[in-house]
């Protein structure tokens, strides 16, 4: 059951930008390929100057998720997880709420375990929607977060609140599943009415629709975070919480996790790009 919606918070998500170029290479594996012409260097430029941008981008995301891994606890743990249960209470949730450690991390199952390792170890956290059925047969959700960062949860309810929503926002959750395929997608759309003479709508687009795909991924993403900060506010508005309450910690926080999706995005457009220019290159 680990095909639903899976979040890696901290992992660097440039596996989809990979992970498309590689069905690029692999879909043009067969084609013969030339010695470049000289008027083709304008392509490879091209191509040269979106590697370099594409590993900028790399290194700033990496520092993005450095910024995050080394982020503090805004509150205490008690806080986190009253915030958690409000959420969970007011949102009628259908979702079990766990935090994770060595300990416990073999609870849920040998193929679960995997998959929690590394919230054991701090570095993730995620929602899966309709993960587990427990002896009476009732379908829940799942949603964990580290032990040592209870914090995350307050972000994977936000996914959990959007799922309950149900259409667009839901579909906006699945369509990152099919992420990696877009360099792929976007090069058998336009084969279909390819003109070799001009280039056409795709072609000259490729970078943007490529950003486009990812873009409903960066808005649920952002909108999960926003229904955490917000749950933390009104929870401390409301006199629930004991002691202090950083909020600001945990904007920054839920920051660096966001900028490493609006990275991904632009990760993803710059693939779509190499994958037409890649194509271009080949057919000179
Ligand atoms: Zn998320």
């Amino acid at each position: 059951m680990l095909n639903s919606v899976r979040e890696n918070e901290y992992r660097n998500y440039y596996r989809t930008d990979s992970a498309g170029r590689t069905a690029a290479n692999r879909m043009f594996s067969n084609t013969p390929s030339y010695p470049a012409a000289p008027d083709t260097d304008k392509t490879v430029l091209s191509g040269l100057l979106l590697a370099l941008v594409s590993l900028t981008l790399n290194k700033v995301s990496g520092w993005c998720g450095n910024k995050l891994m080394a982020g503090k606890e805004f509150t205490s743990a008690e806080n986190s997880k009253k915030i958690a249960g409000e959420m969970a209470k007011n949102n009628k949730l259908n979702v079990i709420t766990d935090y994770i450690d060595h300990a416990n991390k073999g609870k849920y199952g040998a193929e679960l375990a995997q998959t929690l390792e590394p919230v054991a170890n701090g570095q993730n956290a995620f929602f899966m929607d309709k993960a587990l059925r427990n002896a009476s047969g009732e379908i829940k959700g799942l949603a964990v977060a580290p032990k040592s960062k209870p914090s995350l949860m307050l972000h994977e309810l936000g996914h959990a609140i959007n799922a309950s929503k149900g259409g667009l926002l839901k579909f906006m959750q699945k369509t990152r599943g099919f992420v990696s395929y877009i360099p792929t997608a976007l090069l058998l759309l336009n084969g279909v009415k390819n003109d070799p003479d001009k280039s056409n709508f795709i072609e000259r687009n490729a970078g943007k629709l490529g950003f486009l795909a990812f873009l409903p991924t960066i808005l649920e993403e952002g909108l999960a975070s926003i229904r955490g900060v917000n749950a933390a506010k009104a929870a401390e508005k409301a006199g629930q919480l004991a002691g202090g309450v950083k909020l600001d910690v945990l904007k920054r926080n839920y920051f660096f996790a966001w900028m490493t999706y609006l990275l991904s995005g632009i990760g993803l457009g710059i693939a779509a790009r190499q994958a037409f220019l890649e194509k271009k290159h080949k057919n000179s």
